[in-house]
């Protein structure tokens, strides 16, 4: 995915007060990072401390906004599987149990997201007491895209992306009771990014998130709450140059 980030040279090696920020095009892997490459010649990593599920709700983002409802809808689909990870994580987490414990039994789950949706619907109401409201919606759009190959709609993809969106918040809030281990998890996989770049290459962390803009003024007023000011921030950061 293409994304745009400082220069990890520049903005480590240059006299901080000559130092001019200035962002490039850069290619986002699946470690988390991107490469880039700036016009003095430098080849450097960002570590871009974002979660899976926020780098693909992004991405889904984009594709709705440049026409592509199918690939929208089928990408939103994975951001929330992947948020539905996060959520486990953290709340096994919280229990006491080891990262790598973790790791291992997620092996045993990985290749099929409705495993995953059980553990996790499972896991939200241990802790709840209470399911969480589920459209089935979500599961008949995704369903017919992915497996039966309807064409859908902008129309349909923002829908999508509503409910997801509704989704994704609820969880987030499901987490606010254990915000210490959201940090833990978080501060986890930063590090495990930083600890595989390369010797010798140049690297920063940049925190990525997105915010809401107000459309009177232009200024940026705070995290966004629905999936309509999520949507129009996305498209505000693509016409001042901030998202490739
Ligand atoms: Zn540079």
């Amino acid at each position: 995915m293409r994304v745009k980030v400082p220069c990890a040279t520049c903005a480590n090696v240059a006299d901080p007060k000559k130092y001019q920020f200035r962002i490039f095009d850069g290619e986002l892997d699946d470690v988390g990072y991107v490469h880039v490459a700036c016009d003095k010649g430098h080849k450097s990593i960002v570590v871009y401390d974002s979660r899976r599920y926020e780098v693909l709700l992004e991405s889904a983002t984009s594709a709705l906004l440049a026409g592509y409802a199918n690939e929208a809808i089928s990408t939103f689909s994975t951001a929330l599987e992947r948020c539905y990870e996060f959520y486990i994580r953290v709340v096994l987490r919280s229990r006491g149990i080891a990262p790598g414990e973790i790791d291992k039994s997620w092996k045993e789950v990985a290749a099929q997201s409705e495993r995953q949706f059980g553990a996790f619907h499972f896991l939200r109401l241990l802790e709840h007491g209470k399911p969480l409201n589920l459209n089935a919606k979500i599961a008949t759009t995704r369903n017919s895209v992915v497996h039966r190959g309807k064409i859908a709609t902008t129309e349909d993809a923002l829908e999508f992306g509503g409910l997801v969106y509704a989704r994704i918040k609820e969880i987030e809030d499901s987490l606010s009771k254990n915000k210490k281990d959201v940090e833990a998890e978080q501060k986890h996989e930063v590090e495990s990014q930083k600890q595989q770049v390369p010797e010798g290459v140049e690297y920063v962390v940049m925190n990525a998130f997105s915010v809401k803009v107000d459309p009177e003024t232009d200024e940026v007023v705070g995290l966004p709450d629905t999936f309509q000011e999520y949507l129009a921030g996305v498209q505000r950061g693509k016409e001042t140059g901030w998202i490739a």
